[in-house]
């Protein structure tokens, strides 16, 4: 068996990775590189059988999970590879790819499903499902040619599905000869990131203390996508006694986990919002039944101000108008609930510009979604690989530091298992 990183040896983002047993190939993950720019046309790495007319056949792509960096180049791809994914991680892009940019659609050849090995070519694949801040997130076991490769995809311990994590390391797949390991936190030295609770418990514990000291409304900007936060938020809001008002995306996103335990709309205590860019797109997709399947979840835009110091609510700046109109705005608490970095300019100028003009200070309370390290030395010592090779880390020379069999492997370099 032979691998090669096409992307995300020393970065993280744009996560690829490609598999070469008796002739056949397989990747593993297409993500899409962490640009400035989301709109940028970025280039399909450079593997015969991605494109349409290549003469090459790739008998596989697996999609480890659904954040962008893991899947966002996989829609320029030809047809004939086949993709498999986690059936709800299918369903979110399909519903995100409904507001967003219409992309995101797969039809997968076969769903990932934890523990159950399926067969691709000489490959066997294991899916094994993990904590992270996406839903429907694996890790996958590949063996070939009586060798086995064990890919982390991202993951961590300290979400709402530690227990995934704690029953990998209390029976790892035996003989692993290569682990190929996430590294989001092992950074460059001169590197500072701002602390904040360091589990998604602490974090619903102190979202519930900044909406129970708020007078006015409190807005929280997180990731829809990120089904942990979504499920914290909304117990802090039950405990602090308010009702949660989520936008139709959200409102879309959490249904398509097909969960029972996820709250969605139709649940005591949520409330649907529906923003003027949201209602023209249903309108324009004549998608009506988004919308009047609400009833009396749907909350107006003149409620939202006659009861604001009773509301929490999901926030992005596509509905700062909206907002801004109901004059609920000045009594406002903001929580920031994702990485820090996303306020940085470029990309976060204008959301700083809104918080400026409104003389708002967010708050904020946040937990990664990348695993600590003594976390990824506690899955190493566990699988007891034969070597570990770095991936989605700035800084993989650093891995050496904290962890014994390092090989350090570039992007493009084939290496045998
Ligand atoms: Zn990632």
């Amino acid at each position: 068996m032979k691998v090669r990183i096409h992307r995300g040896a020393s970065e993280i983002g744009g996560s690829c990775v490609e598999i070469e047993s008796q002739g056949q190939r397989i990747l593993l993950d297409l993500g899409r590189p962490l640009e400035p720019d989301p709109e940028a046309d970025l280039e399909l790495p450079v593997i015969n059988g991605l494109r349409v007319g290549d003469t090459g056949h790739i008998s596989g792509l697996i999609i480890s999970h659904p954040h962008q960096d893991h899947w966002g180049l996989a829609t320029n791809i030809s047809k004939e590879v086949p993709v498999y994914m986690g059936e709800s991680a299918s369903r979110i892009l399909q519903e995100a790819a409904f507001f967003m940019w219409g992309q995101g659609i797969f039809h997968p050849a076969g769903y990932l499903r934890n523990k159950e090995p399926f067969e691709i070519g000489p490959f066997r694949v294991t899916p094994f499902l993990m904590d992270h801040s996406a839903f429907d997130s694996y890790s996958l076991l590949v063996e070939a040619d009586g060798k086995r490769l064990f890919y982390t995809g991202d993951f961590r311990a300290h979400g709402r599905k530690a227990a995934l994590f704690e029953r990998l390391v209390s029976s790892p797949p035996p003989n692993v000869d290569a682990l190929l390991m996430e590294g989001t936190h092992i950074k460059p030295e001169s590197s500072h990131e701002r602390k904040g609770p360091t589990s998604e418990e602490e974090v619903q514990t102190e979202l519930e203390r900044v909406i129970r000291e708020a007078t006015g409304i409190v807005l929280v900007c997180y990731s829809p996508q990120n089904i942990d936060r979504y499920v914290s938020l909304f117990k802090a809001c039950k405990k602090a006694k308010r009702e949660l008002v989520i936008d139709l995306y959200t409102a879309a996103i959490v249904a398509a986990t097909g969960l029972d335990s996820i709250p969605v709309a139709g649940w005591s205590g949520i409330r649907v919002f529906v923003p003027r860019k949201q209602c023209s797109l249903v309108k324009r997709e004549k998608a009506f039944e988004r919308v009047n399947h609400l009833g009396t979840a749907r909350i107006s835009q003149k409620a939202l101000a006659e009861s604001r110091e009773r509301l929490v609510m999901t926030f992005r700046l596509s509905m700062a108008q909206d907002l801004e109109d109901t004059g609920c705005l000045s009594d406002a608490t903001v929580i920031w609930s994702m990485w820090e970095g996303y306020l940085r300019p470029p990309a976060g100028a204008a959301m700083r510009d809104f918080f400026l003009k409104h003389g708002i200070h967010p708050q904020y309370i946040h937990t990664s979604g990348h695993a600590s390290i003594p976390d990824l030395q506690r899955l190493a010592k566990a699988i007891d690989p034969g070597c570990i090779v770095p991936m989605h880390t700035a800084a993989p020379e650093r891995f050496m530091e904290f962890f014994s069999h390092v090989k350090i492997r570039n992007d493009g370099e084939w290496w045998d298992v």
